[in-house]
């Protein structure tokens, strides 16, 4: 059956299941989990009926804690019941999950995993959430990838309701949470087929009635409890033969076909990295590049993490396996090991007590930790586990990705081993946060996913100051799936949307031989070469670069649409990428304009029509001359006078190297010297508010309103004006108490991001 092609992120996939087998969805919106609450909110709101026909009840709650109860309550009363959540959300939803769990309820957890709050608070990826569950009584199910959150999502309900043990249905927040992958849609037939309605009918008539009355939720005393907890034994004993035959039933549906435990390598591997999560996608592709080479390896993913299938993991490990390498997403401090590595050690010693293990020789294991807080795994991190394995005496509960000169916990790798395929495109845009380059990508992917045969995916770093920071997308393009879950280090297109970043960003860094650069530019083509820094001189040459250069803020201007110059840039990106002919994507991104401001009126439509138009004409290439001729370079994060700490740490994260400082670099509480943004000066501002002394009414609104607080007023005594240079601003303070005193406000220029927002409020 042919099914749509979709281009979407993982939180609309998984919410788009959830919301169309369900009836009731309590929400309370944390990061990286909010949008599929509000998906599910916006889609009741419109009327979009479930597969049953009816329009789901959404209820926000004041808290997760609520959203939990409202769901244990609304499954007592025989709803099919769904929630979303992440990180410290799901901590608070643990003691309603006790419940839901002891009393058997058939529910689908949707969570995005996100670090726990610890020495620092993070919004990004680890699996410390999900791990804090696992005594709940929650089966655990793992998806990988956008198209397996939108599968998963569906085979988790299906098994929830065969087995009445309630599914927490997991995926890396971010990375796949806001990673948009073309995928196939699943339909409304093939949900239809998954949920047998005789469940349904089952579970409803577990609903606490008048009409039959039980009792739930009784106190138990010593003499009752323990055998009353044992008696749902068999519930989870059944649990993964159950979730088995959901994946085969959907096998037969889509194609798609999934295991509690999926091996993927050579069938006689002697080394085997047991793991769950996005990373199993960077493990799967660099285990096909590193088995067409001839190497022994595998990958085993853990789909069903609880119930833990002990046969079920036994039988899909090779035989013929003599190291395995088993990696937490999670740190656990003081424990005998992280969660998921305990489980693979007790599996194995189990199986042989059992004997069911039949290996060759008995496998050694060792543990490691990788990605916490959505620090990056890639396929150099995987080759490094695996080289680590070949040693006499590989080293356990290790770190990959850190350099951790403390305890000496982290493995070396190759940071240069790359299987990048050359038939993917790569692309990288560097864009101001709300300067419209993330959503104009967004769009771009949509394009080339929905109306090319290629697989398209598009990642987005921001940073977490947002407005006014660096966002950097990361977009690959190409014939075959891409599981590349991790960041672009090798471009062949690299865009820079700000030419102030070259003076801050090694932005070239990333870039190919050959690759295409695009530099918004206030400068043409024949005087830019005059105003880049020395690095940026030196990299155009090493790397052959093509060089195109456009003005896109003056476009911007003098079409109308102020600093937005999302359109002009997405224009040029198709212009010269040469990923779809060049007048089907200038129709493709007029239709998506159209789309996109079409409710905002005529005149916006036809300001991006022009932006669309102009982009074409004023696109140049730079001829690159042969020698470096610039006079300055790069200019250094922090001044030299700044404090130690500032030049050893917070330099290098300004940089954009604090990947690379090392674990002696940092308090062991968390704790970080005050005062330090003061040596942060970004001068992004293209545009600097200028404060008319003679209309000012001193109401101190614009003070009040700037969200990076570069705005100050001063009230003081004439006297100290005595030095002021001659052009520094000044007037009669207007206050009854401030008789006779001066008044000033001042902006701080490099501190300032050009917002405007002092500007549109001032009354004056
Ligand atoms: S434009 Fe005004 S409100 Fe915005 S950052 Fe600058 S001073 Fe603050
Ligand atoms: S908002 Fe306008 S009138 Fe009020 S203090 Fe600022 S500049 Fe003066």
């Amino acid at each position: 059956m042919e099914r749509p092609k979709i281009t979407l992120d993982g939180n609309e996939a998984t919410a788009y299941v959830a919301y169309h087998v369900n009836e009731v969805i309590a929400i309370y919106p944390i990061t990286p989990s909010s949008p599929m609450g509000e998906h599910a909110d916006q889609w009741a709101a419109e009327g979009r009926p479930n597969i049953w026909g009816t329009v789901p009840h959404v209820v926000e709650m004041q808290s997760e804690g609520g959203a939990s109860g409202a769901v244990h309550g609304s499954l007592q009363r025989g709803a099919l019941t769904t929630t979303f959540t992440a990180s410290q959300g799901l901590l608070l939803m643990i003691p309603n999950m006790y419940k839901i769990a002891g009393e058997l309820n058939s529910t689908v957890f949707h969570v995005s995993a996100r670090t726990l709050a610890t020495h620092a608070l993070s919004i990004f990826c680890d699996h410390s959430d999900v791990m804090a569950t696992r005594g709940t009584g929650f089966a655990l199910l793992a998806s990988n990838s956008v198209q397996e959150a939108m599968d998963f999502a569906l085979i988790a309900q299906a098994a929830t309701l065969e087995s009445r043990v309630p599914f927490l249905h997991f995926f890396d927040g971010f990375r796949i949470s806001h990673e948009i992958q073309k995928v196939e849609q699943l339909t409304f037939d093939d949900m239809r087929a998954m949920i047998d309605d005789d469940l349904v009918r089952a579970h409803r008539e577990r609903a606490l009635s008048p009409d039959r009355p039980v009792i739930r939720g009784t106190a138990q005393n010593p003499d009752t409890f323990f055998q009353a907890r044992e008696a749902a034994n068999p519930y989870y004993l059944a649990c993964p033969q159950i979730v088995q035959k959901a994946m085969d039933k959907f096998a037969e549906l889509t194609g798609r076909r999934y295991h509690l435990f999926d091996y993927i390598g050579a069938p006689d591997a002697d080394r085997v990295i047991v793991m769950m999560g996005s990373g199993a996608e960077t493990a799967q592709e660099t285990v096909e590049y590193l088995t067409e080479r001839g190497e022994k390896v595998g990958v085993l993913k853990v789909r069903l993490y609880r119930p833990f299938s002990v046969e079920h993991f036994i039988q899909a490990l090779p035989k013929t396996v003599r190291a395995i390498a088993v990696l937490d997403r999670v740190k656990e401090p003081g424990a005998a090991g992280e969660p998921l590595y305990l489980d693979v050690v007790d599996a194995l010693e189990e199986a042989t007590s059992k004997g069911i293990a039949q290996f060759e020789t008995a496998p050694l294991v060792i543990g490691g930790r990788y990605g916490l807080s959505s620090k990056e795994f890639t396929p150099a991190m995987v080759k490094g586990i695996f080289d680590e394995m070949t040693k006499d005496n590989p080293k356990n509960h290790f770190t990959v990705g850190i350099k951790d000169d403390v305890t000496h916990t982290s493995i070396d790798y190759d940071p240069n081993f790359s299987t990048e395929e050359p038939s993917v495109t790569r692309a990288i845009f560097y864009g101001l946060g709300s300067d419209g380059t993330v959503s104009a990508n967004k769009n771009s992917i949509k394009i080339i996913g929905e109306e090319t045969e290629n697989y398209a995916q598009g990642y987005f770093v921001y940073d977490s100051r947002k407005a006014g920071s660096l966002t950097v997308s990361h977009l690959r393009f190409g014939p075959k799936p891409i599981y590349s879950h991790y960041l672009i280090s090798r471009a062949n297109f690299v865009a820079c949307h700000q030419f102030s970043f070259l003076e801050r960003y090694d932005v070239l860094r990333v870039a190919e031989p050959g690759a295409i650069f695009l530099l918004n530019s206030p400068y043409g083509p024949d005087e830019v070469w005059d105003h880049l820094p020395r690095t940026v001189q030196r990299q155009i040459i090493d790397k052959k670069l093509r060089f195109y250069v456009i003005d896109a803020y003056k476009i911007a201007k003098e079409v109308g649409l102020g600093v937005r110059i999302n359109t002009i840039m997405q224009t040029c990106f198709f212009s010269l990428s040469d990923i779809i002919p060049k007048d089907e994507a200038i129709k493709e991104i007029k239709n998506f304009i159209k789309k996109t401001y079409g409710k905002r009126g005529e005149e916006i439509v036809r300001m991006n029509f022009a932006a669309v138009d102009r982009a074409l004409e004023n696109l140049h290439e730079v001829k690159v001359p042969d020698q470096v001729t610039s006079t300055f370079d790069m200019r250094p994060p922090v001044p030299d006078e700044a404090p130690d700490f500032v030049k050893r740490v917070t330099a290098e994260m300004i940089a954009g190297r604090g990947d690379e400082l090392p674990v002696s670099a940092f308090s062991p509480d968390g704790t970080f010297p005050t005062g330090t943004t003061q040596w942060e000066k970004r001068n992004i501002a293209l545009e600097i508010p200028e404060w008319d002394p003679d209309t000012c009414i001193q109401c101190g609104r614009c003070v009040m309103s700037c969200p990076h607080a570069a705005i100050r007023s001063k009230v003081y005594s004439p006297d100290l004006l005595k030095d002021a240079p001659p052009t520094f601003k000044s007037t009669d303070a207007r206050w009854r108490q401030f008789k006779g005193m001066r008044f000033t406000i001042q902006v701080s220029p490099e501190d300032c991001t050009g917002c405007g927002v002092c500007a549109h409020v001032c009354p004056a």
